[in-house]
């Protein structure tokens, strides 16, 4: 059988492309000889000659040797003596003795313990040869090792980011809290970006692998050395916050590095935003081990996810409908503000025994130059998502209730304004303040204003909802549960929450005159709504025959097409000087 090809030497040189030999000798003049004789032959040879254990032992010491060639004897050492220092160490560095003389009986020890190459000071020819072979076969060792580090490196890193994976965070985490001076408190955020596979799709694999690289490298930037970034996923980073002071205090690096991210990011000649919903969770608090850590910390990610944004990440369960370029539309968004692309509509209020003007709903409208008029349905769920939500809100309410100081000012003193704010903008810690700061901006009294809010926005969080419903009747504000009805609530259930409206979903209202069991559902909500003490607003009033069945029902507003479509403010004016449909006409 042949034996494989061996690969040349320089196959795998030391990574400065040299092999380094070290001669142990007493003589210069023979060590310069052996130099001579392989440099001839070898270019890429570095020597270094040692005539002593001490000299050797830190030879070694200093640096990796492919090769050790030993004289026999030396003044107080040989080649037994040089072969134990290298074995205590470096077993696997070749070693060749190089003898004046025919093996006597020490050399004879030598190489019965497994040393390599026994070659005659009178043979020389023969060094060549045997230094090539141990040379190969060194080189061929180093590779392996080099190739089993890759291996080793590649179980427990990202080879993308080259940041820890899963695995290896773990240890990581295991290693922290198992040390000897485990951390009194510490905290594992998990960091999923939102609709990464969508900029997959949209830019191809390179951009986006693009995008998590630079994403990697934003978080090693920003975040302190000793905090341990990982990868444990494609589309999620988690980091290791060693000993933070508390809850508040994970909650808010969680918000500083969703701060960093939203910077935007140039791949592949695009602006791309990043936000992410972030899962915290504090050992011990919510987790005893690493395993649970990791486990908890994704758990509330996932929920972070499902339930909306926080300060500045967003999501939304609605599937953004795009036909135009998904990616595109969100770029175009977050300028969407600063280039006066935003305007507010609004929709007439009226009350339905009198039928007369009572307020407005100030809904919002996006223009865009290229992309033409985005639909508040679309607009407000993106929003949601990239985490502008409350600079939209803000946006909204500031020219709404100034909107209505003017209305005040030009002769209609009760016009109320309803503001829609969704469910992740309702939640936003800055929520009551910044209503706050704009009422007293636009000089509105609060008891003008109502914030109209889902369902789902005020179930999700109970005790945290009655706080901030508090807050806003403080002020005199108004609340109104929209699109009522189609939620998850009961009545019952909202008594607890200080609600003063109730606006019956246009869906409903569409087949008062025609289905019974929607004529049924409009029936009990006015009743019940009217046993609790709150205004009812029906919405989508298109025909003469809903209003009627609303009036007989003794509902309190109505807002729909019949009565007056959403317009621009120049326009309302008009439905201050007539009367929507006198009662006369019924
Ligand atoms: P919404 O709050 O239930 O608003 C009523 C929607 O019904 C408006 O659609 C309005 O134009 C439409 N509408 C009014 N009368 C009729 C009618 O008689 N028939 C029919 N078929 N539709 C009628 P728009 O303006 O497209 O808004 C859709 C939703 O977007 C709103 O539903 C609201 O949830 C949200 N939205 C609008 N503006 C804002 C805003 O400034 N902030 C937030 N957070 N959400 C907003
Ligand atoms: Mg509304
Ligand atoms: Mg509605």
């Amino acid at each position: 059988m042949t034996e494989p090809p061996l690969p040349p030497i320089a196959a795998a040189r030391h990574h400065d492309g040299v092999n380094h030999i070290l001669l142990v000798e007493d003589s210069e003049d023979d060590a310069e000889l052996v130099r001579a004789q392989l440099l001839s032959a070898h270019r890429h040879l570095a020597f270094r000659r040692v005539a002593s254990a001490e000299a050797m032992r830190a030879a070694l010491a200093e640096q990796a040797w492919d090769l050790v060639i030993s004289d026999n004897r030396m003044p107080g050492f040989d080649a037994l003596g040089a072969y134990q220092v290298l074995c205590q160490n470096h077993k696997d560095t070749p070693f060749v003795v190089l003898s004046g003389a025919l093996p006597d009986q020490s050399a004879m020890a030598v190489m019965k313990l497994g040393t390599i190459d026994f070659v005659a000071k009178t043979d020389a020819q023969r060094l060549l040869p045997i230094v090539e072979r141990e040379l190969r076969y060194s080189n061929l060792s180093r590779a392996k090792a080099e190739i089993e580090r890759a291996l080793v490196h590649l179980t427990y890193h990202d080879a993308l980011t080259e940041l820890p994976n899963r695995q290896m965070l773990q240890k990581l985490i295991e290693h922290s809290l198992q040390g000897s001076a485990p951390p009194v408190r510490s905290a594992l955020l998990f960091l999923d970006l939102y609709r990464f596979m969508r900029i997959n799709e949209t830019l191809g694999w390179a951009a986006g692998d693009e995008l998590l690289r630079q994403v990697a490298r934003r978080l090693t930037e920003f975040l302190p050395i000793d905090a341990v970034i990982a990868r444990p996923g494609q589309d999620k980073f988690a980091v290791y916050l060693e000993n933070v002071a508390g809850p508040e205090d994970g909650f808010a690096q969680a918000r500083a590095i969703c701060e960093a991210l939203a910077r935007p990011f140039a791949v592949a000649d695009e602006e791309l935003f990043v936000t992410c919903a972030t899962g915290v969770c504090l050992y011990p608090d919510h987790a005893d081990c690493a395993g649970t850590l990791l486990r908890n910390a994704e758990s509330a990610m996932v929920e972070a996810k499902q339930a909306g944004p926080a300060k500045i990440h967003g999501y939304t369960s609605a599937p953004v409908r795009a036909q135009i370029n998904p990616l595109r539309l969100e770029s175009a968004l977050w300028h969407a503000i600063e280039r006066e692309e935003l305007f507010v509509h609004y929709q007439p209020l009226f009350d339905v025994r009198s039928r007369t003007l009572v307020g407005a709903e100030a809904l919002v409208r996006w223009q865009h130059p290229e992309l033409g008029v985005v639909p508040p349905d679309r607009l407000i769920p993106l929003a949601d998502e990239i985490g502008i939500i409350a600079d939209i809100g803000r946006f909204v309410l500031r020219a709404a209730c100034r909107q209505t100081r003017l209305w005040h000012d030009a002769g209609l003193p009760g016009m109320t304004v309803a503001v829609n704010a969704s469910a992740a903008q309702f939640r936003l810690p800055n929520f009551v303040d910044d209503v706050a700061a704009v009422l007293s901006e636009t000089g509105l009294a609060g008891e003008f204003l109502e914030l109209e809010i889902t369902e789902t926005a005020v179930m999700h969080d109970a005790p945290a909802t009655i706080r901030t419903l508090g807050a806003l009747r403080e002020m005199g504000v108004r609340i109104a549960i929209d699109d009522f009805g189609t939620g998850y609530s009961s009545l019952a259930y909202l008594k607890q929450f200080p609600i003063s409206t109730l606006k019956i979903d246009r869906s409903f209202v569409l087949n008062v005159t025609t289905d019974a069991d929607s004529r049924a559902i409009v029936s009990t909500i006015i009743v019940l709504a009217k046993a609790l003490k709150l205004t009812v607003v029906a919405e989508g009033v298109e025909t003469v025959e809903q209003l009627e069945f609303l009036s007989g029902l003794h509902c309190d507003r109505a807002q729909g097409y019949l009565l007056g479509k959403p317009t621009a403010a120049a326009d309302f004016h008009r439905f201050s000087t007539r009367t929507a449909l006198a009662p006369a006409t019924l």
